[in-house]
């Protein structure tokens, strides 16, 4: 297949600015890298918290974007998985060194020594990119481009902060109602459980969109629910939601913290922790999440809901999430 030398790609170089669409090479792939070709490609609160500085170092200049749908045009010296054209998923986890104690305990999700696409490895807002094979995963046929990118991400993300929780809690909070939280309320509801959805106050829009999908109850998040829930979920990265969802929960609950980034958790009392509540954050993902989900979503099916812009809107993409103005994933499909 015929690569062009140069690309289209959105490019961030300070965080804090908006991203630029500009020309740059095509890069090479490596021994071990295949490069794609860019069909589509979700945007992701984590690529808010890039573009406005919330996170630490990031390569730069770097184009972000880690939910990735492509299709192989070259592969390395070494790769042997997959076939030229083939259709593929990169997601957030990039590299892990393979070498440190978590990737040799098999924790590769806690590697010291990790790359992320679309933070310390150039991502998909762009018409190519390179990716090292072994974290790239097959997709299932069911879903078009731009229906598959939120699974990458939000999907397998949100399936490992589910996954947190006990298998015996029926009650489950889900706070912020966005790209993850209405794919893992489709399993949730999928396998029995009870959801109870929790938006920006005054988003009826978003609880609306909820009970659509199968929640019990959704109100505000400064609501109390209906019942006490056995676990919760938070994707909105608001630390005061930690307490209100500590309070909501039973004991020996559980309150996963499924984001990146979160603002500080003001203090709470030690009561409403009591009694076996635990919190725990969920740190990136491992590939045994990726193989898992993708086997478990079209046979529910999960549906992914999406709002597509073209690759020079993505400023525009990111700004509508900022402002918790999209229902579902906003994904940019790239000719
Ligand atoms: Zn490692
Ligand atoms: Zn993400």
């Amino acid at each position: 297949m015929q690569v062009p030398e140069k690309m289209h790609a959105m490019i961030l170089d300070r965080p804090g600015r908006a991203l630029e669409y500009r020309e740059v090479p095509v890069a090479e792939p490596g021994p071990g890298q295949i490069l794609v070709k860019v069909h589509a490609c979700g945007v992701c609160r984590t690529d808010l918290h890039v573009v406005d500085g919330e996170l630490p170092e990031p390569k730069l200049p770097i184009i972000p974007g880690h939910e990735i749908v492509g299709s192989v045009v070259r592969k390395g010296s070494r790769v042997e998985s997959f076939r030229t054209g083939e259709r593929i998923g990169v997601p957030w986890l990039g590299y892990t060194c393979g070498e440190c104690r978590f990737c040799r305990e098999g924790r590769e999700n806690l590697c010291d020594r990790p790359l992320f696409t679309g933070y310390t490895i150039d991502g998909g807002y762009a018409e190519y990119t390179v990716a090292d094979s072994r974290y790239c995963f097959p997709l299932p046929d069911r879903y078009s481009d731009t229906d598959a990118a939120p699974l990458l991400c939000a999907g397998l993300i949100g399936y490992r902060s589910y996954r947190m929780v006990d298998a015996d809690a029926s009650r489950i909070g889900i706070y912020g109602f966005g790209g993850a939280a209405h794919i893992v309320a489709q399993v949730a509801v999928y396998q029995g459980k009870k959801v109870f959805a929790f938006t920006r106050p005054g988003d009826l829009q978003a609880q609306r969109f909820a009970r659509k999908l199968g929640a019990v109850w959704a109100g505000d998040s400064t609501d109390t629910p209906p019942e006490p829930l056995d676990a919760s979920i938070i994707f909105a990265p608001v630390g005061s939601l930690v307490p209100a969802a500590l309070r909501a929960t039973v004991k020996g609950g559980i309150v996963v913290c499924g984001g990146i980034y979160m603002s500080d958790i003001p203090a709470f009392p030690y009561r409403i922790l009591w009694e076996e509540r635990r919190i725990c954050s969920v740190a990136n993902l491992e590939r045994r999440d990726g193989e898992e989900f993708l086997a478990l979503a079209p046979g529910i099916p999960v549906v992914t809901e999406t709002e597509v812009f073209p690759l020079k809107d993505a400023n525009e993409a990111l700004s509508r999430l900022r402002d918790g103005k999209l229902q579902g994933a906003a994904v940019l499909a790239i000719e």
